[in-house]
């Protein structure tokens, strides 16, 4: 079904960036959509947020909830549906293809972020949230003083297993190959770190739990085939983000890794199209960096519709 709306701005993804671009949008009067499968993304999988400027703690899903709710305050309108198809018709014209209706707009805000990938093996998506967990700078506290396995063999894993060790009585550092993809500095960190032992040449076969929280991590050596339960309350799945670039690889540039390549402005290589958050080559993924750039996408959106209209700003020339 086609939507006889024309917004001025329709934001793609409902976490920090999207929702905190919606407030910006609204707040300069654009009509504005935020199309979104969820609320919060990432950020509404962490039970306990503490590094927010000017709160000092909030759980994952209250600081979503309260971003999403102060958008639509705002005046953006919110819509549960699947972005399928992304169009640029002509100049400030684009065709937004979603799962239940079709929208137009003169721009675009790319802020659907990145999805964590899984390990796909038996107990996981049930113990997600309640030991498993995807984000080590979100959850690394809550496991003080226990037993935690990092799994992964890239640079997210190693530095995730050297920040856990500093508060974690131990971290198994599991990974289904001998050697390390990650950077070699991280590696002399690691072996000079006592409380690190790394489980390598192993695949995580199932993650255990006494049905409230995760009580093991059941691993397999691939070498000599056995497999043994190691005993701990946390399991961080760090092995690696996936990028959506199907929907726009034909629209944007992208960087190896497939993000989405935006100045500091959040404009990306197409006019008209506005990237922030996790999407984007930014190199800190962190709710407060997803929230500004959102913000400044909405700005620069907002000059873009109007031609080129500065943005008021309370200093400067
Ligand atoms: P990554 O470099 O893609 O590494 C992913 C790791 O997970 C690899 O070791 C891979 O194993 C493993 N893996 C993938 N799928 C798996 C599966 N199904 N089961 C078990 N293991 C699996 O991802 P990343 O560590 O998140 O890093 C992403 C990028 O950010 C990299 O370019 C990295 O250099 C960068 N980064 C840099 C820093 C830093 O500079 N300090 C910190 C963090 C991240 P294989 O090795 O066998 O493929």
């Amino acid at each position: 079904m086609e939507s006889n709306e024309y917004y001025d701005l329709i934001i793609i993804g409902g976490a920090c960036a999207g929702l905190a671009a919606g407030t910006y949008a609204g707040r300069r009067a654009m009509k504005t959509l935020i199309i979104t499968k969820d609320i919060g993304g990432q950020i509404a999988t962490t039970p306990s947020v503490e590094n927010y400027p000017g709160i000092d703690f909030i759980t994952g899903p209250d600081l979503a909830s309260s971003m999403m709710e102060q958008a639509v305050k705002w005046g953006a309108e919110l819509v549960y549906d699947e972005v399928t198809k992304l169009e640029k018709k002509g100049e400030k014209d684009f065709v937004v293809t979603a799962m239940q209706n079709e929208y137009r707009a003169k721009s675009i805000l790319l802020a659907y972020g990145k999805t964590p990938r899984n390990l796909d093996v038996p107990g996981e998506t049930q113990y997600a949230g309640r030991g498993v967990s995807y984000c080590v700078t979100c959850d690394a506290p809550l496991f003080k003083n226990r037993t935690v396995a990092v799994v992964g063999g890239g640079s997210s894993a190693m530095e995730g297993a050297l920040i856990l060790a500093k508060v974690c009585e131990k971290v198994y550092l599991v990974h289904r190959r001998n050697e390390f993809r990650g950077e070699d500095v991280l590696l002399e960190q690691i072996n000079s770190t006592p409380n690190i032992e790394k489980v390598l040449s192993s695949v995580s076969e199932e993650v255990q739990g006494d049905g409230q929280v995760v009580t093991g991590l059941k691993v397999k050596n691939i070498i000599n085939e056995e497999s043994r339960v190691l005993e701990l309350a946390g399991i961080f799945v760090e092995i690696g983000f996936i990028v959506n670039s199907a929907l726009v690889k034909d629209l944007v540039e992208l960087d190896r890794l497939n993000q989405v390549i935006a100045n500091n402005n959040q404009e990306t290589s197409n006019p008209g199209v506005f990237a922030a958050g996790d999407i984007t080559d930014t190199q800190f993924k962190q709710a407060v960096i997803s929230a500004s750039e959102g913000a400044k996408a909405a700005l620069t959106a907002y000059s873009y519709i109007n031609d080129g209209k500065p943005v008021g700003v309370d200093w400067g020339k």
